[in-house]
């Protein structure tokens, strides 16, 4: 080791769906949006005046926030936004888990925030999912610093009912409980409805999902006052400028948008199931999946080899080796002519390898 290396930070990085580019490649790995942001994105970005680059932008984010604030009815002071969701949550670690007591959150979920929590030396417990992947309400109900739970959750795209989420949240009023609801538009109910009973809640979301804006990189908070003016302390005390000129114009526009956003969804749910169904006459069984991924696995073929096949042919998905689910794949859903791609070689290659 040399000298000064022993007073570095030292971290063992998140680990990023790969971006490769290829002309005729099947991109289903990272759930991206398979459709463009609502046209209005396209026009405000096309009309942003680069003469305006040379100010900072507003720090409060203002236009965003009340854009957002009015779509979910809430006060823009309960609204706070960040650089993707990603920025939202890790700025919630830091603020929110600071007892010293273990902050929970599934085994098997969204492989950031055992991330945040070992960069900010936060002590964590991971509950197991049940033999059927879901989350067991019983094993969030004890003393602990926080609680984060994904819902639905991610890989498995399995949603948790909000009369139970509703249990850990009313049983844990002493920490604060965040409900990443990354996936939560592709059929999720979701856990704002809660906001005015609950203190300890927070909601966060993204627009990188469901509203196709991935490499714009938004994402916001919904809370009561008090946790989210905790959060902007934190924010202003860290880079009081995170959404620059640019994210504030499309994100705006992007909510703004209600009826596009409402027929992409509904494009990729319809898909989601027809490919469900494709899926299941191959064999494979799918966990039910409310999110804009399917969870899937064969009873002949290993994952990691379904994998590999199907990059062989530059169809990406996503294959995770971890202990009980290193046989599945995370297929994102894609257009249906994507879907009919992935269809078309799995029956082959299936045909083929039986
Ligand atoms: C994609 C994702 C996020 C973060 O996405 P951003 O692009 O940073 O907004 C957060 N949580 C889960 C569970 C996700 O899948």
């Amino acid at each position: 080791m040399i000298a000064w290396e022993k007073n570095i930070r030292r971290v063992t990085p998140y680990t990023p769906g790969e971006q490769p580019d290829c002309p005729n490649m099947i991109k289903l790995n990272t759930n991206e949006n398979p459709y463009p942001p609502a046209p209005g994105v396209t026009k405000a970005l096309q009309e942003l005046d680069a003469g305006r680059l040379r100010r900072y932008p507003d720090p409060a984010a203002g236009m965003l926030v009340q854009a957002l604030a009015d779509y979910y009815g809430v006060a823009k002071e309960q609204v706070f936004v960040g650089v993707g969701s990603d920025d939202v949550l890790a700025m919630s670690f830091l603020t929110f888990f600071n007892s010293g007591k273990p902050v929970l959150f599934p085994d098997i979920t969204y492989s950031f925030y055992d991330v945040w929590a070992e960069l900010f030396g936060i002590p964590y417990e991971c509950p197991k999912l049940n033999d059927e992947f879901q989350i067991r309400t019983e094993d969030y109900i004890r003393e602990c610093g926080g609680i984060v739970i994904p819902n639905p959750n991610a890989p498995t795209g399995i949603e948790k009912n909000l009369e139970e989420l509703e249990e850990v949240i009313a049983a844990n009023p002493e920490v604060i409980v965040i409900i990443d609801e990354a996936y939560i538009d592709f059929g999720g109910t979701s856990a704002l409805s809660l906001l005015p009973k609950y203190e300890n809640l927070l909601v966060v979301q993204t627009f990188s999902k469901s509203r196709s804006l991935a490499g714009m990189r938004i994402g916001f908070a919904i809370g009561n006052e008090r946790l989210i003016g905790y959060l902007n302390d934190a924010k202003y005390s860290f880079n009081s400028y995170t959404m620059s000129a640019a994210a504030l114009a499309a994100g705006t526009e992007a909510i703004k948008d209600d009826t596009y956003f409402r027929e992409t969804l509904q494009k990729i749910i319809n898909t989601r199931e027809w490919t469900k169904k494709e899926l299941r006459r191959l064999g494979f069984s799918c966990l039910d999946s409310k999110s804009n991924f399917i969870f899937a696995s064969h009873p002949k073929r290993p994952a990691r080899e379904l994998f590999e096949a199907l990059k062989q042919a530059d169809i990406y998905v996503r294959y995770f080796n971890k202990p009980r689910i290193n046989n599945y794949l995370r297929i994102s859903i894609g257009t249906d002519q994507e879907m009919v791609g992935l269809i078309h070689f799995l029956e082959r290659y299936l045909g083929e390898n039986v």
